[in-house]
């Protein structure tokens, strides 16, 4: 298991937010262990920011050390604001090998749902299967773009690997718990040739797909037939998902004409 060597305090924890998880977040964490390249748009912020120097200070996460104190504040002040809470915007709950923030975590979920406050959890981590005994609303969910584990390792280096990622989600689907999957940020093949129908198959038990194209990338801009291609990919979705009656979202910007 991996110890977290940082604390840092806060003054306020949940926000007001626009991402289609959830209406209101907090980060209870800062910097995240999964070091994704792809690149990662909350790394680029904080270190645009000043509050992150390097790479190496971002996969060294630091905990926010009173974040139940903040919650018993401020849970009273947003409880009947809130839809649902999500966690985490510009971080990992579930960060691959970390006991300490695992527990911090689901205790940030207990204590939100206690107040009656639906959550809905991203990770590229482990799901725990604890959470089969949390809020029967919760919504759970992981980022899977690939099923290759050597783009895994190049990519999100710090991330669970792709069949434990899956499994843990599959364990919750199977506890009677929504799930979705996160197929974004989607590569294009200069990166990495892989048949998105494969991804599809893996993940056809979940309730929800959401499909984005990378951002931010040289990379992805080099290949000279991206839009086409995420037009492409963005129908092979739409279509799987239509014939298998899941729900889905493509993400803004990755359909053009
Ligand atoms: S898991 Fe999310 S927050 Fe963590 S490095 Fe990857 S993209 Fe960034």
């Amino acid at each position: 298991m991996k110890k977290v060597n940082n604390f840092i305090q806060r003054k306020s924890l949940i926000y007001k937010t626009n991402v289609e998880y959830g209406d209101y977040t907090i980060n209870h964490i800062q910097g995240c262990s999964h070091g994704c390249k792809y690149p990662c748009y909350a790394y680029m912020m904080k270190k645009r920011f000043g509050k992150i120097k390097t790479y190496e200070d971002w996969i060294k996460p630091a905990i926010v050390e009173n974040t139940l104190e903040l919650l018993d504040m401020e849970i009273p002040k947003f409880k009947d604001k809130i839809t649902t809470l999500h966690l985490c915007f510009t971080t990992d709950p579930f960060m691959y090998g970390y006991d300490e923030i695992k527990a911090l975590s689901l205790a940030v979920i207990r204590k939100l749902n206690d107040a009656g406050i639906k959550c809905s959890i991203l990770t590229k981590g482990l799901l725990p299967i604890e959470l089969k005994e949390y809020s029967k609303d919760n919504e759970y969910g992981i980022t899977l773009v690939s099923l290759n584990e050597d783009y895994r390792k190049r990519i999100e280096p710090g991330a669970a690997p792709y069949k434990q990622r899956l499994s843990s989600l599959r364990a919750l689907h199977d506890a009677g718990f929504k799930t979705w999957v996160s197929i974004e940020p989607y590569p294009t093949p200069n990166i990495i040739e892989q048949n998105l129908d494969d991804i599809l198959e893996a993940i056809s038990f979940t309730d929800k797909i959401i499909f984005g194209r990378t951002n931010y990338s040289k990379e992805i801009t080099a290949f000279k037939k991206h839009k086409e291609f995420y037009n492409e990919q963005a129908e092979i979705v739409i279509k799987f998902c239509r014939e298998r009656n899941i729900s889905f979202h493509i993400k803004d910007g990755t359909v053009k004409p």
